[in-house]
């Protein structure tokens, strides 16, 4: 572990290097503040390790010696992250556990770099990068460049001011095109960019950089009478400096919350990068009674956006084998945090996929969640292959069964012919106790695949024979009478489930669950589907011919007649219960919005009882919701629902309602 800290020590001194003095990153923001919240929690769990010129205790960038260097009077510090709305939420905590005014000013976290201006007598004397906190650059000749920094302000002061001088996206564009004519490296992000621009000996660079500045920090506001950071932009402003017009003072954490996500929001449409949201604490006399750790102020906190595209390393591929036989490739990522969780896989579909994307193994790749679900990795960066990465290899033989695979006509996908291949049969089984389909709770991926190598389950009826085995499951390590009771207990329910779930758990090729609810309405038990005849599916709206085919054959053949069944000498439900809502006045005809994160029920569980209840749900707060059921932490729609004075439920509340 400490061994583990030295090495993270290393990775961010280095990448501190290439990025604050260099300008010129080589691992991405992500990958950064991943590295510095491991060393974090390591130097947390062992004060004792702490190093004294840890990177956690200091500022930035180091001084390049061809500028003249500048002593801060008043240090200028970093901000000190948070990742999260819960996180969020936990600031306003701390700050309101102190006995401070809930009120912060919320400002966009504009991607470029902090810079000092000086001014005597109203006339600007010194432009300083921030450099390590307390010793800056002079960057004074390149400051004087840019339009929106005032030579001289509206008053005679002597006042030092702090922002960040940014370059406007289209500005990089139009740079980066005239540089791939001219055949030079292309400048890598609107930060760079700038920081790259303000830190040349040669002022002509910056004059041609368009660089704009926005100003954000007063250091002193109390020498000037000014006893809010809301009254020190105003002054700011008035003095003649450019301040950012989204800035808003609120009165809560709630309604920083709201500023954060409509900001988020319009982030792809401000003409300038901006990288989170910084909150500040409104009263300076409470920014001083919270003070400031050695490299942040405790006033204030930046909570970053969440990636939606982030960079990781390409470890493996493996193949898996699907309940129809169909091989598919997946990426084995290095963990890494993308919009909110945690990836470490992602399907790469087919050898198609991975060769057009060309993916060697050890490839440092970017992903992506698509749609926010499901990952997927967007491309590889070639720039920082090493030579060491393998390249890939489809496989020719089931990795489960070793048989032979097979391409089917025209198609791009791999399959294993072999039906009774286990990696199949595993595959069917954990489908049909899955969530969308039996919904068996306590059967998942990983025990399916124990019981299916124990030999306690080898066929879908076996699922219902599991209680045979009570004796056995107890004994298992991880189980107890308790957990094992559940689980038989969860099998008996899953045979009550309506038509639908049935239908889509047999694993019919091409039926969906949407496909299996349209069929379960429509014939509204399983004999009659059974006995349909391939005229009369195709002829349901949304059955197309493929469909009906692979459902008529399913039906007509023995292994699964002979499965049906078994079924039924179990008890399974044959029937379609869906149409059968029960109307209730709590929730019929109405509509409801689901907020936090729910402790009782899982949100799909939840969002199907509503509607068997006659509502509806809708995913935003509006005028026209009835009701929000609000869970853990809520976020900006509870905020918004108390503003509208709509109904809310907690998740207690809601299941009492249920259970009435
Ligand atoms: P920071 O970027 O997390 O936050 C502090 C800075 O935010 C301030 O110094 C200021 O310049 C800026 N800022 C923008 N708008 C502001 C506003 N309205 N009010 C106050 N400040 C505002 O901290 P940092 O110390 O400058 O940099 C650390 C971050 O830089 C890391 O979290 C990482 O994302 C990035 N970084 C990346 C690499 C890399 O190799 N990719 C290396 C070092 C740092």
């Amino acid at each position: 572990m400490q061994e583990r800290m030295f090495e993270l020590i290393d990775i961010i001194n280095e990448a501190d290097y290439n990025y604050y003095t260099l300008d010129n990153p080589t691992i991405t923001d992500q990958e950064y503040d991943k590295y510095m919240r491991e060393l974090i929690e390591i130097e947390e769990e062992h004060p004792l390790w702490v190093q004294m010129d840890s990177p956690t205790h200091k500022v930035g960038g180091k001084v390049i010696d061809s500028f003249t260097k500048v002593n801060h009077k008043i240090p200028m510090m970093s901000l000190s992250d948070v990742f999260s709305e819960s996180e969020v939420l936990a600031f306003g905590e701390r700050i309101e556990k102190e006995h401070v005014h809930p009120q912060y000013v919320c400002e966009l976290k504009i991607d470029g770099l902090s810079v000092s201006l000086l001014y005597e007598k109203g006339k600007l004397v010194r432009a300083a990068t921030r450099g390590d906190g307390v010793t800056g650059e002079d960057i004074t000749h390149n400051a004087k460049t840019i339009k929106t920094i005032p030579l001289k302000l509206k008053e005679p002061v002597d006042i030092e001011v702090r922002g960040e001088i940014f370059m406007n996206k289209a500005t990089l564009e139009e740079l980066n095109e005239i540089r791939k004519e001219n055949n030079e490296p292309l400048l890598q992000n609107c930060r760079n960019a700038a920081a790259g621009s303000m830190r040349q000996l040669d002022s002509s660079v910056a004059a041609k950089r368009k660089l704009d500045v926005f100003m954000y920090h007063l250091p002193n506001p109390l020498d000037y009478g000014l006893n809010t950071h809301e009254e020190a932009l105003n002054y700011i402003k008035k003095l003649g400096f450019k301040t950012n017009p989204n800035n808003r003072l609120v009165n809560s954490i709630e309604e920083v919350l709201q500023f954060i996500e409509e900001k988020a929001a319009m982030r792809d449409s401000l003409p300038y990068d901006i990288d989170g949201i910084v909150i500040k604490v409104n009263d300076i006399k409470d920014q001083q009674k919270l003070g400031y750790t050695a490299k942040y102020p405790k006033w204030a906190v930046a909570y970053k956006f969440p990636a939606v595209e982030v960079l990781t390393k390409l470890n493996d591929i493996i193949f898996t084998v699907g309940r129809t036989g169909q091989i598919t490739p997946n990426a084995v990522l290095d963990p890494v945090i993308v919009a909110g969780s945690t990836i470490s896989r992602a399907t790469l579909h087919n050898e198609d996929y991975v060769n057009d994307k060309d993916l060697k193994i050890g490839d440092i790749v970017s992903i992506r969640k698509a749609g926010d679900v499901i990952p997927e990795v967007v491309e590889v960066k070639k720039e920082r292959r090493t030579g060491k990465e393998k390249d890939f290899v489809m496989i020719k033989e089931c990795p489960m069964c070793h048989t032979p695979l097979v391409k089917k006509d025209g198609q791009v996908d791999y399959f294993c012919p072999n039906d009774s291949c286990p990696a199949r049969s595993i595959e069917k089984l954990i489908h049909f106790a899955s969530r969308n389909a039996m919904n068996i709770d306590g059967l998942g991926d990983r025990i399916m695949e124990d019981f299916y190598n124990f030999g306690f389950i080898k066929n879908i009826n076996d699922i219902y024979y599991l209680k045979n085995h009570e004796r056995d499951l107890i004994r298992l390590e991880g189980y107890g009478e308790k957990s094992v009771s559940n689980l038989l207990d969860a099998i008996e329910k899953s045979k009550e489930n309506s038509l639908e779930r049935l239908v889509f758990a047999l694993g019919i090729p091409h039926v969906g669950e949407k496909t299996a609810k349209i069929l379960a309405a429509k014939y509204k038990d399983l004999d009659a589907l059974m006995s349909a005849d391939n005229k009369d599916l195709v002829l349901i709206p949304d059955i197309g011919d493929i469909i009906a085919l692979s459902v008529y054959n399913f039906f007509h053949t023995q292994e699964n007649i002979d499965l049906i069944e078994k079924l039924r000498e179990l008890n399974v439900n044959f029937k379609y219960l869906g149409s059968e809502v029960k109307e209730d006045a709590d929730f019929s005809g109405k509509t409801f919005v689901l907020t936090g994160s729910l402790e009782i029920y899982t949100r799909d569980q939840a969002k199907e009882l509503i509607e068997n209840l006659g509502g509806k749900t809708s995913e935003s707060v509006s005028k026209k919701t009835s009701v929000v059921i609000v869970g853990a932490n809520p976020g900006s729609k509870y905020t918004k629902a108390k503003e509208l004075g709509i109904e809310i439920w907690t998740e207690e509340e809601f299941k009492e309602k249920i259970d009435k």
